[in-house]
């Protein structure tokens, strides 16, 4: 449990940062939730770390016209307690307050988790959603994905070495927009064994996403077509949920099984539908 040696580096601006990265096998170090855990198991071990945590720009959360911008080092306790997201965007305060324990928490970043794209991790049920933007800049300049674009598998994401994730814009749903956040944690890390985000807006138009149930976060299409635009009854919620999952790699470990975990996959988009009626 001790990682191998590394030089550290606490980059005071972005550019700084950019081009630390650019120079050799150097990685991110935010909340360190992550990746210290990461390093002691030696599953990493970059010659450098480069911590961004005290970089001002990229903290903060504001509305900027139609979105909810939130800096990638804002931590999960600050958008859990933010009045501004409560108002905007509440199923990404819900999210974060779901997340691990309260050290986790005071100590995880948004950018952090999306970054790392662990499948059982929180945040990428939460973007997909919500149909967020992931903004990442590098030695090649700015570039804005969708999260669907982001997310590439199994811990990985379309993030370049030299490359950081500044901030990441939600747009803000229309008024009368109703969401939910549903999940089954595994006990002693209280990450998702099923997480189940859901959004409907006035119009009908329903988005549902999981975290925890396939090697990657997804949004499952099969139950969005199902129910967009038909009314949340017992029957149509049921009829929708029928085939949660399919097509997807699902996880199976010592934790939950495949086949339990589909059968978790469904009790809780049933829930999430449920608590949008
Ligand atoms: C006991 C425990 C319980 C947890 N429970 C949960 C849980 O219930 N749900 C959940 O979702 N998570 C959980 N986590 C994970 C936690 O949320 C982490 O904090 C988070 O996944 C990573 O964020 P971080 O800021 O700590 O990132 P770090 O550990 O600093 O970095 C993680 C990775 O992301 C990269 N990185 C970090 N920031 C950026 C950036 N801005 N741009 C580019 N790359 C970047 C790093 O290089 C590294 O590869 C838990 C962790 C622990 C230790």
């Amino acid at each position: 449990m001790i990682p191998a040696s590394f030089e550290y580096k606490r980059a005071r601006s972005v550019k700084a940062a950019i081009e630390l990265l650019a120079d050799g096998n150097a990685k991110v170090l935010s909340g360190g939730h992550s990746l210290v855990p990461a390093l002691k198991l030696r599953l990493n071990q970059p010659e450098m770390l480069v911590d961004i945590a005290r970089i001002a720009s990229l903290k903060g959360i504001k509305v900027s016209g139609k979105e909810l911008v939130i800096g990638s080092t804002t931590t999960h306790q600050e958008i859990a307690s933010s009045d501004i997201v409560k108002e905007h965007l509440s199923i990404l305060a819900e999210g974060a307050g779901a997340i691990g324990d309260v050290q986790v928490r005071n100590k995880g970043t948004l950018g952090g988790s999306l970054a790392h794209a662990d499948p059982s991790a929180d945040w990428p049920a939460l973007v997909l959603v919500s149909n967020a933007k992931v903004v990442l800049e590098g030695s090649g300049g700015e570039r804005t994905l969708n999260a669907a674009d982001f997310f590439t598998g199994f811990f990985s994401t379309a993030l370049a070495s030299d490359e950081i994730i500044t901030e990441i814009r939600f747009p803000i749903p229309a008024k009368g927009t109703k969401s939910t956040y549903q999940k089954f944690v595994q006990p002693a890390s209280r990450f998702a064994l099923v997480g189940c985000a859901a959004m409907r807006e006035p119009s009908g138009e329903t988005r549902v996403a999981f975290s925890g149930v396939a090697d990657a976060a997804f949004r499952d299409t099969g139950i969005e077509n199902a129910i967009s635009g038909k009314t949340l009854t017992a029957e149509n919620i049921n009829h929708a949920v029928s085939d949660t999952a399919k097509g997807q790699d699902i996880m199976s470990d010592h934790y939950a099984s495949e086949e339990y975990r589909v059968h978790l996959a469904k009790v809780f988009a049933k829930r999430a539908l449920m608590a949008l009626a």
